[in-house]
């Protein structure tokens, strides 16, 4: 491992990608505060992808006949109205901001107020006493985890989900590439009017690099397979489980390009629907936050590196990339790029970096698996 340098720049390497945290809101009374904002929820609202697949979701896999659910953080409560529309004997809709008394009215406008009970309270002060068949909640932030809302809901299940209760969603994954971010530099500084502001390029890159920027990229930025760095499952998942990731990647580029940093972006993935169910989809839902699926208000999250460099197909990179809490109570996480030395850093076993020899080990590894899977054959025949 090379520190935080990176090789590439040898007049640069005292350049570090580090320490990069987005904005966060890390006061409970400014968090809460911030969804009182009538154009966060009408955001969220209008996000296509993300409401659509939590109705589809919700509606379609009938499980909610007759059944308690809590609604984690129901904003203008409209999870809570689905859940009632897919029959649900009662929603406790809990939303901490004002956005509540909006949800109660949202109820009421639509019948469901002999369903859906809107309380304004952190889910984290209810009573133990109230006790759900299933939780439902958007919790998700910019990569995944920005925001930590996660901790209320795994709070909820351990607080108030019975024995063998659903989540949804129930599973969660952070995925990244390597990518170019064209859409981070739209200025061409060497012609500003006519003139030439060097300086201002590199201004621009040191303050791009900062913190994680959260933006749209297309397909043709991405140029390597992507690779998965945590999977959540809501059903054993503990707050310690996501208080620090750290992850080593070691992965092919598909394309020639400009490597400019790398891009997280997560999905999330909503119960199976009960198959002993006639009515019910066969469809399991999925909600894709990559730049290969329809956009959503999450876009994607970029980590630049100091400066621009050319990679071929088939070029090894690799990185470490660590995402941590920025202290315990702390709502934002600090996410660390640092370069690998793909050449010299040993890469795990079996890898899928593409290189001939991570290729002939897992090969060789795969092909031990179909023999064993041969013999244990052999010996129940
Ligand atoms: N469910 C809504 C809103 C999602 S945004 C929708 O899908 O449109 C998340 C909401 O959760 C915000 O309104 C926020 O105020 C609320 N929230 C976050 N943490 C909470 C907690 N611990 N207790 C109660 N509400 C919470």
């Amino acid at each position: 491992m090379n520190g935080n340098k990176v090789e590439t720049a040898a007049d640069k390497s005292e350049n570090l990608v580090e320490e990069t945290v987005l904005d966060g809101s890390t006061s409970t009374s400014t968090y809460f505060e911030s969804y009182e904002d009538f154009t966060v929820h009408r955001l969220m609202l209008e996000d296509i992808p993300r409401t659509e697949s939590y109705k589809r979701a919700i509606t379609l896999s009938n499980m909610f006949k007759n059944k308690l659910v809590m609604d984690v953080g129901a904003g203008t409560g409209i999870l809570s109205l689905f859940c009632a529309q897919a029959g649900a004997k009662k929603v406790y809709a809990v939303e901490a901001s004002k956005i509540a008394l909006i949800a109660l009215e949202n109820v009421k406008e639509n019948n469901f107020a002999d369903v859906v009970e809107v309380i304004q309270s952190r889910v984290e002060d209810l009573p133990e006493s109230i006790k759900v068949d299933i939780i439902v909640s958007e919790w998700m932030g910019f990569y995944l985890l920005h925001e930590s809302m996660i901790d209320s809901v795994i709070h909820a299940r351990d607080k108030h989900l019975k024995p063998g209760g659903t989540i949804f969603p129930e599973y969660a994954t952070l995925n990244c590439a390597l990518c170019s971010a064209s859409p981070l530099f739209t200025t061409n500084w060497d012609n500003i009017f006519g003139h030439k502001m060097s300086s201002m390029k590199v201004l621009e890159r040191q303050s791009l690099m900062a913190k994680p920027q959260v933006e749209m990229l297309e397909e043709e930025d991405i140029l390597s397979v992507s690779r998965n760095i945590l999977t959540i499952d809501m059903n054993s998942v503990t707050v310690q489980d996501v208080s620090a990731i750290r992850s080593k990647v070691f992965i092919s580029t598909h394309k020639s390009g400009i490597y400019q940093g790398v891009v997280l972006w997560f999905d999330v993935t909503f119960p199976e629907p009960d198959e002993e169910n006639e009515e019910a989809s066969a469809e399991i839902v999925q909600l894709d936050t990559s730049p290969f699926s329809p956009q959503t208000h999450w876009k994607q999250t970029i980590i630049l590196w100091p400066e621009d460099r050319e990679v071929e197909e088939g070029d090894i990179v690799a990185f470490e990339l660590f995402l941590g809490r920025s202290n315990p109570e702390s709502r934002s996480y600090v996410i660390q790029l640092s370069e690998l030395d793909a050449a010299t850093e040993e890469h795990p076993v079996p890898c899928e970096c593409g290189s001939a020899k991570c290729d002939v080990v897992r090969a060789f590894l795969e092909n031990c698996d179909d023999n064993n899977e041969d013999q244990d054959m052999v010996s129940i025949n």
